[in-house]
């Protein structure tokens, strides 16, 4: 220990430090948004070093995201002190479980080299699965079975263990085909993610001496997050913990949003019963966001019934109010989050100027960021798109993946599987069959079963030529891989110390890039970058780029095996990203972060509150939305704008949106309404506040007549705005026309409708107009088009 200081622990309030320092036993952390729990985590940390409690690799610290361990590490990094080995045991429970599982792989009947399959796999195995056993996946679709499956794992439930309450499940045959979808895995080696937990959790419980050694070397725990854990998580945790019970968990109830993953508050509850004597502390103070932020945040909040309940309070300035404002579609929420965020960035508000990196926009679904991307790549905006559409989820770079895949674990079928006939060999469907065949035959996997195929002259023509070529290049790179790392196979380390030599023997030589060379080597002999040089769609170049972006970020893994391990485990792909971009992300992954500047929209029932979840789990699926929505507030620090539309495209539809419940349950003194930039030079600063309406001319009277003024959702704004009509936005200059407002329309008046664009009204009958487009003249419902500006 010595003289190293404790300049870690002197930022930190009293309830803090206590909780840094008290290092032994178990403690829960139960905190508000906001009140530093992930930062005083991090003082225990350091202080558990520094004090010489503990070495770091004796350290077991359970974070969210990878990105959340990668950020631990560089703010420890930071501390005033060096740590003389890194944190070996910091991750999430999945990158840890890995490492667990891949020392013991063949106490769960696996080789340490399995591979971890994707969601896309899974589901294909899962229709296989689904097809051998002669169950029609029509009526039984592998999504449903996956989703059944993925909650025994998280519940830990093997498929002997399968209550027999739940015997029932996908027609009565869910835990048949959960067992035979098990054994598939092992004959692929592969693992699903809820495998990784499972089966330590399993092996830990079968083997008391495995279990006894990590115990042993893993003295001290900390766990981020705490109310996000489902079943299988807190067995694990509860197995580890067991023996020194030195174990502290920080979380808020208030921000449990993985429910629908199997997540349990009740492990809070569970946590005092099962570590008796726990200590419990409680933060209050808020440092990150400002009063109103928190009021607005608070207020949402306490409609939820049986919450444990906590007082927040801050000493931060008041600042500006949480800006609410509605706009008349979704691309016009984007269009004005754009401009705003442009404003924002030059320092053109009321406030400090606030760099792109500083903003967020946080989304209900993925669906919602194609209106801000398509936007913000019109006016040249740059954004970061953070666990959205991935870049490791499209389709070249899965491809190449396989053929990385592949070539590490020539057993891998599905890698296989995915890329034999791509680019085509020739291998029609009646050839992968024969392949299949053989290889199901000899018990093999499927590349042997084509060696086989291939040699005893099952195939003919140019397939049999290609497919033994391509077999032959996969014989070659693994070679390749064979021989540049020395076997890894080891068995469980006896003791502490051997556990850390190991590892450090395992480490590769640095700066040797022959895995690049080879992953360049693996792309060009396979034809398959030649197969988009050649391919002439428009896309064809941007994959090519993705290929290289590909290939380039090999450069910082020491070999392929463990770049394979990381894009099977990554979660979001910003941390190579340096420069000034606004991110966009779903509500989800935005948890444990803050922005000066959020930005909230597509607040609507139905997208928010998400009509599934509330179809599916009622009030409880309500409250875990009303969850979410605290969650999106409590990440802004400086300004938060909520905006919802009144119309949207769903599933390729127009629907007329009404504003969100959560609006409802904002309190007033703490919100201020915005309206659009208007018709009628409203602007933005002279639209700030209530009421200040301009009056009415004749062309506002009319617009107030429009459909989108008469929709509930739209009253209840203008409500909260003083009755003032919220003006049409300007680009669009349009203005709906309802039955009522028929007359409005005159024959010869310009008009603009989604799908066909402007026209001039030639005839008028009742509530339908007949209007001519540059594509014809169209008999349309008068609801449908906007009065148009010559
Ligand atoms: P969440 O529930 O959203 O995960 P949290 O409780 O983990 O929040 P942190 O992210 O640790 O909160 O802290 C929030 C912000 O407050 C951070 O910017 C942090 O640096 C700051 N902060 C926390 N405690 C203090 C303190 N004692 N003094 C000054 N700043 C603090
Ligand atoms: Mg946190």
């Amino acid at each position: 220990a010595g003289a190293r200081g404790t300049a870690y622990l002197d930022d930190l309030n009293p309830a803090q430090r206590e909780a840094a320092e008290a290092l032994d036993g178990p403690l829960l952390m139960l905190a508000g948004a906001g009140t530093g729990k992930t930062k005083t985590l991090m003082a225990r940390i350091a202080n558990l070093v520094a004090s010489g409690r503990a070495r770091p690799n004796e350290i077991l610290a359970v974070t969210f995201t990878n990105k959340a361990a990668r950020e631990m590490r560089e703010r420890l990094a930071k501390q005033p002190f060096h740590l003389l080995e890194p944190l070996r045991w910091m991750g999430t429970f999945h990158s840890i479980s890995v490492k667990i599982l891949r020392r013991h792989a063949e106490l769960a009947s696996l080789k340490s080299s399995f591979t971890i399959l994707d969601t896309d796999d899974q589901i294909r195995l899962m229709k296989q699965v689904i097809n051998a056993a002669n169950i029609d996946e029509k009526r039984w679709p592998a999504r449903q079975l996956a989703g059944i499956i993925d909650g025994w794992k998280n519940r830990a439930l093997t498929p002997g263990n399968v209550p027999n309450a739940e015997a029932a499940a996908f027609g009565n045959r869910g835990t048949e085909l959960y067992a035979a979808y098990q054994d598939r895995l092992r004959s692929l080696n592969a693992v699903d993610f809820g495998d990784l937990l499972l089966h330590v959790v399993t092996i830990f419980q079968a083997h008391p001496d495995v279990l006894a050694q990590y115990q042993r070397w893993l003295r001290y725990i900390l766990v981020d997050e705490y109310q996000d854990t489902n079943v299988a998580q807190y067995l694990w945790l509860r197995l580890l913990a067991q023996g020194h019970k030195n174990i502290c968990c920080v979380g808020d109830d208030d921000q449990s949003i993985y429910g629908w993953r199997g997540a349990e508050v009740g492990n809070i509850l569970r946590f005092e019963k099962d570590f008796p004597g726990a200590k419990v502390i409680r933060l209050e103070q808020n440092y990150r966001s400002t009063p109103h932020i928190l009021a607005a945040a608070s207020s949402v909040i306490a409609q939820n019934a049986g919450r444990l309940g906590k007082t927040l309070w801050t000493e931060e300035q008041a600042g500006e109010k949480v800006r609410l404002i509605g706009h008349w579609d979704g691309e016009e929420e984007a269009r004005w989050i754009g401009e705003e965020a442009e404003a924002l960035q030059r320092g053109g508000r009321r406030m400090r100027a606030v760099s792109l990196n500083g903003q967020a926009i946080l989304v209900r679904g993925s669906s919602q960021m194609r209106a801000f991307e398509d936007r913000f790549l019109t006016i040249g905006l740059p954004y970061r798109v953070v666990g959205g559409p991935r870049f490791y989820e499209r389709a070249e770079i899965r491809n190449a993946m396989a053929y990385f895949r592949l070539a590490v674990s020539p057993e891998d079928d599905l890698a296989f599987e995915r890329i034999v006939n791509t680019p085509k060999r020739g291998l029609g469907d009646k050839a992968q069959q024969v392949i299949q065949m053989t290889a199901r035959a000899d018990g093999t996997s499927l590349l042997e079963g084509a060696r086989y195929a291939v040699a005893a002259g099952k195939l003919g023509g140019k397939g049999a030529a290609e497919l033994r070529r391509f077999v032959e290049n996969v014989d070659r790179w693994h070679k390749a891989i064979a021989a540049a790392s020395p076997a890894t196979a080891r068995s469980p380390a006896e003791d502490d110390d051997e556990l850390i030599e190991l590892e450090v023997a395992s480490v590769p030589p640095a700066h040797d890039h022959s895995h690049v060379r080879l992953a360049e080597e693996i792309l060009e002999d396979s034809g398959y970058i030649a197969m988009w040089q050649n391919d002439k769609t428009p896309e064809a170049a941007g994959r090519l780029e993705n290929l290289k972006e590909l290939v380039k970020a090999l450069e910082q893994f020491d070999n392929l095996q463990g770049f394979l391990e990381h894009v099977a485990l990554i979660l979001d792909n910003s941390s190579e990203e340096e420069s000034e971009k606004i991110t966009i992300m779903t509500l989800h992954a935005a948890k444990g972060l803050e922005f000066p500047v959020v930005f909230l929209p597509g607040w609507e029932d139905g997208l928010f509150p998400s009509q599934r979840s509330m179809d599916e789990s009622g009030q409880k699926g309500l409250e875990e939305e009303r969850r979410l929505a605290y969650v999106g507030i409590t990440r802004a620090e400086e300004l938060c704008t909520i905006s919802f539309a009144g119309n949207r495209q769903v599933y390729g539809r127009w629907q007329s949106q009404m504003p969100s419940r959560f609006i409802d349950e904002l309190p007033e003194a703490d919100v201020e309404v915005l309206t659009p930039p208007g018709l009628y030079g409203g602007g933005y600063g002279a639209a700030a506040g209530f009421g200040s309406s301009s009056g009415g001319s004749s062309v506002e009277a009319r617009a107030a007549k429009a459909d989108v003024y008469n929709s509930p959702g739209w009253r209840r704004l203008q409500d909260r705005a003083g009755n003032r009509p919220v003006s049409q936005p300007k680009e669009s200059r349009h203005t709906v026309i309802d039955l009522d407002a028929v007359s409005a329309f005159d024959v010869g008046d310009r008009v603009f409708h989604q799908k066909f664009g402007y026209g001039h009204v030639q005839e008028i009958e009742g509530d339908k107009l007949a209007v001519a487009f540059a594509t014809g003249v169209k008999k349309i419902v008068a609801g449908f088009v906007v009065a148009a500006s010559e």
